[in-house]
């Protein structure tokens, strides 16, 4: 199992901002903002690249939880970034599709 996998399962732990059936979010490890959650789907998909038009409902349901968790943590008034690496050259460590939820602050291009 992946990484991102393991943390889903609950064998690596990690501190939960939400999960349900489909989608977990957890901190970051190693935050690059007073806001950093990644969310990611329970089922192993590597990355935005390998999506499938039947996993178009999956990806609605993870933007969702982005508001919700955006919400919560009190950044979806002042804004907040979404990003998810692909690959390589994007530095995609993990190879498990997640989308950073990164905010509390004015972030610039790079961070
Ligand atoms: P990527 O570089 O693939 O876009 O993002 C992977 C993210 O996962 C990085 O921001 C990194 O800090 C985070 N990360 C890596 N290992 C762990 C871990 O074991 N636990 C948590 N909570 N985050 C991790
Ligand atoms: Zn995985």
């Amino acid at each position: 199992m992946c990484l991102f996998c393991e943390i889903a399962a609950g064998n690596i732990p990690s501190k939960k901002a939400y999960e349900d059936e489909q989608v977990v979010a957890f901190y970051d490890i190693a935050p690059q903002a007073p806001v950093h959650i990644l969310i990611i789907p329970r089922r192993h998909i590597e990355s935005a690249q390998t999506l499938t038009d039947g996993d178009n409902e999956l990806l609605c349901h993870m933007f969702a939880v982005a508001r919700k968790i955006a919400a919560e943590v009190g950044v979806a008034e002042n804004g907040y970034r979404l990003i998810t690496n692909v690959g390589r050259d994007a530095g995609q460590s993990v190879p498990h599709l997640h989308l950073h939820l990164i905010g509390g602050k004015t972030l610039n291009w790079n961070n």
